[in-house]
């Protein structure tokens, strides 16, 4: 058969085929001239009779750009995985789902780094596509996604369904693109991937070539398939790119075997992945195993250690924080680094820069994993210049005093930024929790209101406040509401005073301890190290910062003032009778009539005891709205579990 004599499917049928060829197997059987006359000649075609066939390849070149992204529902929840990060934690894993299965057939596959979309299939063709979002709703991004050459325009089953796959930026494609576009580069691939799918001009996805991987199913039709396998077949059946690894294992040690192998193969993909994905096999066993709030319990992903990268360190900067110490910060070249440009990290002080043999203009090695903050972990390269220990405060001028690796401004009463520092801690949440005061405003009280120390928040006036805030309707409103909460913090409960005072190295369950112990600031001040000493967790160290702070004159005129203005609370004695007397307790999720704290003052208040993580150890674990793994422990080890309703019928015995 000669091209010419082709009917408008047989063009399709087999510029689709050849493009299949070409995108999903990586193997074209023709040139690309070939594959570009006979596109012509369709474009042609259509023109002429006003015909485009649903799975016509023109309908990828991408349509007008659109003015905002429209909200798409999922038909059915997608899930997000639970997170391993260890051999020992997945070991955990493996163990929990055997209790439940026996002996489990599992898939291994990798986790590609790129953004997760959902695609709608209805009578064969494609209807949809949306970004995953929240779970439940994701953005619809149908437009850009039919530009994407591996996802199909139509497929052979009939039924209604989803199916999830990851889009994704190849590394030589994104190669290919940068060298096309020198003025104009991308720097990642994940960013790149994922800023072509959600970009409202579907010219863009179209252009940066991206790929989707299939490995899921989500609501369906009259689907028949009973396991990953079977799914993966029919993915494959219709034309899509599946993982690039699916392998079996029935052991932990099996697994951990394929995922060593992938960790060792990496670097050498085509692709970005940061973990690989262990799933139960068969569906029907995935049903037994169920979910919690946020996961499937028959997956988990192993997620490999961070990325490292190496950057130049251009400069230090010290900032000086609440107690006076001063923190270096390193100014970097922009370095992308898990998807996030990296232009500043935290060297914790000075001994550290010597340590790690740190130098100025000299290439560092930078570390993140997920969340965390990057850090640099030591010198990549030699030479660079030194960079030099500061001998005055940035920031004030004086002389600055050195203790073990740190450095700190003593001048405690006229340096800015530590008086800001320290009234922005008194402030906060679990502090003081005076509501309306951000960092910002309390810089404004200091600078322009001649704010120098917590004391003089107290005789504040809604007319000192309100030029502060952004004049509108709402500015006399803002100003009344944080006189109102700064007059409410008078009521503050003794630990989290002690918290606001803001003792070096005293954090919220220190305070707590010296509240219990101590029952007022007044029988605090007057401790001795050996008495602090004698609290448990309390060193030699932190005894001594205690001491210290109480024998500042400052501090104890601070204390003074506050006293007169009515704030000395006491610590309430535990009662021996209430709900919760000899129990450890553990809060979880969210309650909707207390914040956290108050929840444990209440529960500290009736005898109990909070913990911040569940163990064997604990007696009760409270659950509030999303409570998360530590929902999922508790019921695990058969640990009393209430809700909030069960909570307050406790506080009431
Ligand atoms: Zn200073």
């Amino acid at each position: 058969m000669t091209e010419k004599s082709m009917t408008m499917q047989e063009m399709v049928a087999q510029l689709n085929r050849w493009a299949y060829e070409y995108y999903v197997l990586d193997d074209p059987s023709v040139p690309d001239t070939q594959y570009d006359a006979l596109y012509d000649q369709l474009v042609l075609l259509e023109k002429q009779t006003g015909v485009v066939l649903p799975d016509s390849p023109t309908h990828r070149v991408g349509g007008e750009p659109l003015s905002s992204f429209h909200q798409h529902t999922h038909l059915k929840r997608l899930y997000s995985l639970d997170k391993v990060q260890s051999f020992g934690e997945l070991r955990e894993w493996v163990d929990k789902v055997e209790r439940v299965l026996g002996r489990t057939e599992f898939t291994v596959e990798l986790k590609y780094d790129g953004l997760t979309i959902n695609v709608t299939y209805r009578d064969g063709v494609l209807v949809g596509a949306a970004t995953r979002g929240n779970g439940v709703t994701g953005e619809d991004v149908t437009e850009q996604v039919k530009t994407i050459r591996s996802v199909p325009l139509v497929i052979p089953f009939k039924g209604a369904c989803e199916l999830q796959g990851e889009g994704i930026m190849r590394l030589s494609v994104l190669d290919r693109y940068n060298r096309a576009h020198p003025a104009d580069t991308l720097k990642n691939a994940r960013n790149a991937a994922a800023g072509a799918i959600r970009n409202l001009d579907p010219k863009v996805t179209a252009e940066r070539s991206l790929d989707v991987v299939f490995y899921s199913n989500g609501y369906e039709e009259g689907l028949d398939v009973a396991s990953q396998t079977e799914l993966v077949e029919f993915l494959r059946g219709c034309g899509m790119r599946t993982n690039y690894v699916f392998e079996k294992a029935y052991t932990f040690e099996q697994i951990k075997a394929i995922i060593e192998k992938i960790g060792s193969q990496r670097s050498s993909y085509d692709f970005l992945i940061d973990g690989v994905v262990i799933k139960v096999n068969d569906f029907a066993l995935r049903e037994r195993l169920g979910y919690t709030d946020k996961f499937p319990k028959w997956a988990v992903a192993y997620k490999f250690d961070a990325e490292q990268v190496t950057t130049t360190l251009t400069d230090v900067e010290w900032q000086v924080g609440r107690t006076g110490k001063l923190t270096p910060i390193g100014k970097l070249e922009a370095v992308e680094l898990c998807g996030a440009t990296i232009r500043r990290a935290t060297l914790n002080n000075y001994g550290d820069i010597l340590r790690k043999r740190l130098k100025k203009d000299a290439l560092v090695f930078l570390r993140r994993s997920n969340d965390v903050i990057p850090e640099v972990m030591g010198a990549a390269e030699e030479g660079g210049t030194d960079i030099p220990k500061p001998t005055h405060c940035p920031a004030c001028g004086s002389p600055l005093q050195e203790t073990g690796a740190n450095l700190y401004c003593v001048n405690a009463e006229h340096c800015r930024p530590q008086i800001v520092a320290r009234i922005a801690h008194y402030c906060s949440k679990h502090a003081c929790d005076i509501e309306g005061l951000s960092d910002k405003t309390v810089e404004l009280l200091v600078d322009r209101l001649g704010v120098h120390s917590v004391a003089d928040l107290y005789s504040l006036t809604e007319a000192d406040l309100s030029p502060l805030f952004v004049q509108g309707d709402k500015e006399s409103k803002k100003a009344r509401n944080v006189v109102l909460a700064i007059e409410k913090s008078k009521q503050v409960p003794l630990a989290q005073f002690i918290f606001a005072l803001g003792l070096d190295n005293v954090g919220t369950v220190t305070a707590r301890d010296l509240a219990a112990r101590f029952g007022s600031v007044e029988a605090l001040s007057a401790a001795t190290v050996e008495q602090l000493q004698a609290i448990e967790g309390i060193g030699e160290v932190v005894a001594e910062g205690i001491v210290q702070y109480f024998s500042e004159s400052q501090n104890r005129e601070i204390l003074r003032r506050l006293g007169e203005i009515g704030i000395d609370p006491r610590y309430t004695v535990r009662t021996a009778q209430g709900a919760f007397v000899g129990k450890k307790v553990v809060l979880t999720g969210s309650l909707s009539r207390y914040t956290r704290s108050q929840a444990a003052a209440l529960i500290e208040q009736r005898g109990g005891e909070i913990a911040s993580s569940v163990s064997k150890s604990v007696n009760l674990v409270i659950v509030g709205e999303d409570a998360g793994s530590k929902l999922d422990k508790a019921r695990a080890l058969g640990i009393e579990i209430a809700d909030e309703e069960a909570f307050e019928q406790m506080l009431r015995d």
